[in-house]
């Protein structure tokens, strides 16, 4: 038996402590206005706890403190070996709590106890030593400014960064942007999906246990067109930090042009091409993959491989091929070591997810798999995986980002038409393509317009490699030493030597 399934999570569950309030200037408080919402497992519908219900007040009291210790220096004057000295044992506390961690994620969120314990938590943590160790490696620039004069070109932090996370990876969304954020030395002010605000709220607390001085990473849980808005269009806010739908990403924008021109990096939404070349040197990795694809974190993944692209003539032997290996993919209970898919975030997202499947019936599609609500005994928000064939590109699960295990497939008859397909949406965020030919894999990588094109293999990359989109979904990138460069302005500064 492996460490995660030697745990009986049911019974850790049982005996969790929730932290629910805000956590401004360093410690917990209530939401001023003393409301609270309901916070509820999609594991069985029920009431988990109640979270503090911050909005435009508890903002301006967590971007007042975050304003504060930026300007005394408290953070960003500390020695950088200082500064990765405290993101480091804040990575250690995450790890000394990350049973705790992956539960919190798993129960908020719905996602299967396995997945969390092994990727969502450990990745989190990498995130934060990854950054934490580039804080004293990182160097400014002397211009090439001839005899005369030396010019320095110097990196400055922001100052006030406001995030605004998801809840499909609710810790790593926000580690994401929180770890580089501070390790430039900005202050934070982070705002958790209203779903899934558990994590991070557990997270400010940490960080203060770590040494990150009290008022430098707040968090505010709450609704996004209360707190989110608030964060989107206050003043004193350098710097937007977003991850969630093209739709309320376009609202920042807004948001920054009607206020200070904050400046705002996005990543958005997805409909990521999954191409299958009949030259595949292996079809069965690549089915598996697809289903995979797909079907990992109940396809509540921006990146999720959602329009499988097959050459006409493999096509039924490889459909075969996915629904064999679609089997490992079935909706159980999150806290169940065994568990491979979770349920849907909640009962609005598992309304949206079936009414794409009917509106994929509707408009012709062939219903292969799945279609249904699973596990409806359980009140909980279960969906089975869904397999459409015959689906084309005007149809409306081929265009709009589904968020769910709906996997749509599309046939072509040449690689060009295979690259027309898969660049006709308005997204690009990320695709794949399973070949044999160099030619063809290079000529994908050139002309798939995404932030990521994966070669023979499916989700590939890791926290050295920038991830984010193209077209409408986003700008900006995480991961790699590239997003340090958002949460960082230069500063020119010319001395004259003659
Ligand atoms: P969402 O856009 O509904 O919400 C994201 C965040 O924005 C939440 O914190 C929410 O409270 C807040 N928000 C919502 N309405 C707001 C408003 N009017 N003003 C200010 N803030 C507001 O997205 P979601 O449903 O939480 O997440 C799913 C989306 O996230 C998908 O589109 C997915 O593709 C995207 N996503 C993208 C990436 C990426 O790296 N590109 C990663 C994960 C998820």
């Amino acid at each position: 038996m492996d460490a995660i399934a030697a745990i009986n999570w049911q019974d850790r569950a049982d005996r969790l402590q929730f932290r629910t309030q805000a956590f401004i200037d360093g410690a917990y408080v209530s939401a001023a206005s003393g409301k609270s919402f309901d916070n509820i497992s999609p594991r069985d519908g029920k009431v988990l706890t109640q979270v503090a219900e911050c909005d435009a007040e508890d903002v301006n009291r967590a971007v007042a403190a975050a304003r504060r210790t930026f300007e005394s220096g408290v953070w960003r004057d500390q020695h950088p070996r200082a500064r990765k000295a405290v993101l480091l044992k804040l990575a250690r506390l995450m790890e000394e709590h990350a049973d705790e961690l992956a539960l919190l994620e798993t129960l908020d969120m719905g996602k299967p106890i396995r997945d969390s314990r092994s990727i969502d938590i450990p990745l989190s943590i990498r995130c934060v030593q990854y950054y934490a160790e580039a804080i004293d490696k990182l160097y400014d620039q002397v211009g090439p400014s001839g005899p005369d004069a030396m010019s320095l070109i110097l990196r400055e932090p922001l100052g006030v960064i406001g995030v605004v996370v998801p809840w499909n990876f609710p810790l790593m969304m926000a580690v994401w942007k929180v770890a580089p954020a501070l390790a430039t030395g900005n202050s934070v002010v982070l705002k958790p999906a209203e779903q899934s605000p558990l994590t991070a709220i557990r997270l400010g607390e940490l960080a203060v246990e770590a040494g990150v001085p009290p008022g430098v990473l707040n968090v505010v849980p709450g609704f996004g067109e209360t707190a989110g808005q608030a964060i989107g269009r206050h003043m004193d806010v350098d710097m937007l930090a977003f991850t969630g739908s093209t739709e309320v990403g376009k609202y920042f924008m807004r948001y920054s042009g009607e206020s200070n021109l904050k400046r705002v990096s996005l990543e958005c939404g997805g409909k990521t091409p999954h191409i299958i070349m009949p030259d595949a040197a292996d079809l069965d990795k690549a089915a598996a993959n697809a289903a995979g694809g797909i079907f990992f974190n109940q396809g509540e993944v921006c990146n999720a491989g959602s329009r499988l692209l097959v050459h006409e003539s493999i096509k039924d032997e490889f459909l075969e091929k996915v629904i064999h290996h679609s089997r490992r993919w079935t909706p159980g209970d999150p806290l169940d070591p065994a568990t491979t898919m979770g349920a849907m975030v909640d009962a609005k997202q598992h309304e949206r997810v079936l009414s794409y499947i009917d509106k994929g019936k509707a408009e012709g599609a062939s219903l292969r798999l799945g279609g249904a609500a699973a596990r409806t005994d359980t009140g909980g928000y279960y969906i089975e995986p869904t397999l459409f064939d015959g689906v084309d590109s005007s149809m409306t699960i081929a265009r709009e980002e589904i968020f769910g295990p709906v996997l749509s497939t599309l046939t072509f008859k040449t690689t060009e038409e295979a690259f027309k397909i898969a660049n006709d949406t308005i997204y690009g965020l990320a695709s794949a393509i399973w070949t044999r030919d160099i030619s063809t894999a290079m000529k994908a990588a050139r002309t798939i317009k995404a932030g990521s094109v994966w070669i023979n293999c499916f989700d590939a990359g890791d926290i050295t490699t920038p991830f984010g989109g193209f077209k409408q979904s986003g700008f900006g990138r995480d991961k790699s030493l590239h997003a340090l460069e958002k949460y960082t302005d230069l500063k020119s500064v010319w001395i004259d030597l003659s």
